[in-house]
């Protein structure tokens, strides 16, 4: 019920107006999104690698409406890699590629993603193609494919949820293309998501066993620890080196098990998002877990 009621409220584009430009809703985002300037992100960095943490840097924002956004996103995208490469700090970067303008133009978005691989290729910084609703991953994964052959730098991202994704992971693994597994966040329907929870973490369990085995420096991204657990199972099974793999987790959520994981020796990458829009992002968080409105609501009570 308050989960429907949270995703109906990410759909208003009247309260994200008001919201993303609320001094008192901005002061309640800090928990989850580093800030809105690069410099605030660029210190969360500093922060988490302070005590052993990799970071991978998202500049919110999805959907561009016109060309012109899509070339400020890409120009803020190579910013970010110069500076990350500047400070030498140990920061991939991840991105939609709607922002870049798949919407638009295929093509477009391909020079746009282009431009920024080449410009973090310098620096040696990955760049992760985040995975949005369905009706993007034959586009976004083409695209990620393209770029791999062409100059590698690119990580895809998989989502658990959805039917198609062990064939598409077996794809990307033939390619040598790196992947990052995650259970999945848009709402979709059953006849291209699996529908029940339980079903989607078997699924979860099982990819990650898989790209463990036979993937190239997978990222298993979740904060749920059964899946943790599991993963830990193969990757002792298999005797994986801590190089050739990570766990990724969102910035502010289970910090405890972002440090315990750290400390026992395995790469922890915290995925930060920055930047104005952040409306969208923060919802996707409170449907997943609405004890964080309640989170955010007595921060603002406070
Ligand atoms: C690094 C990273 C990158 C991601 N990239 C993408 C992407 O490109 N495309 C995409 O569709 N999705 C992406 N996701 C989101 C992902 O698909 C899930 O929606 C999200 O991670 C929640 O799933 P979970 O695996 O943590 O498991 P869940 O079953 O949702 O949660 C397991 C446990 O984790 C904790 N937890 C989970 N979410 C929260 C939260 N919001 N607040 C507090 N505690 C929480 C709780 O203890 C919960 O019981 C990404 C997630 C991570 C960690």
């Amino acid at each position: 019920m308050l989960r429907s009621a949270i995703l109906l409220a990410s759909e208003s584009q009247v309260l994200r107006g008001w919201m993303e430009r609320s001094r008192h809703a901005r002061a309640l985002t800090r928990r989850f999104v580093a800030g809105t300037s690069l410099e605030e992100a660029i210190s969360a960095v500093r922060e988490l690698d302070a005590v052993g943490l990799r970071s991978s840097l998202d500049a919110l924002g999805e959907s561009v409406g016109n060309q012109d956004e899509a070339v400020q996103a890409t120009a803020g995208y190579v910013a970010s890699v110069q500076r990350i490469a500047d400070l030498r700090l140990p920061a991939t970067i991840s991105l939609k590629l709607t922002q870049l303008g798949l919407d638009i133009s295929p093509s477009l978005c391909r020079q746009h993603l282009t431009q920024i691989v080449n410009a973090a290729r310098g620096g040696g910084i990955r760049v992760e193609v985040d995975m949005e609703a369905s009706v993007h991953v034959d586009a976004t994964l083409e695209l990620v494919h393209a770029v791999h052959r062409a100059s590698g730098g690119v990580r895809a991202v998989i989502q658990a949820y959805l039917h198609r994704s062990e064939a598409d992971i077996h794809e990307l693994n033939r390619a040598g293309v790196p992947v990052r597994l995650c259970k999945g966040a848009y709402k979709e329907g059953p006849r291209v998501a699996i529908a029940r929870k339980s079903d989607v973490d078997a699924n979860f369990e099982r990819l990650a066993a898989l790209l463990l085995r036979e993937g190239k420096e997978p990222a298993i991204a979740t904060h749920d620890e059964r899946m943790i657990r599991s993963a830990l199972d193969v990757i002792q099974a298999e005797k994986l080196n801590p190089a050739c793999y990570e766990f990724q987790m969102l910035y502010g959520i289970r910090r405890d098990l972002q440090a315990r994981l750290a400390g026992d020796g395995h790469s922890v990458r915290i995925y930060i998002p920055y930047g104005d829009a952040w409306y969208p992002y923060l919802m996707r968080r409170m449907a997943e877990r609405p004890a964080n409105l309640l989170f955010v609501l007595r921060n603002l009570i406070g």
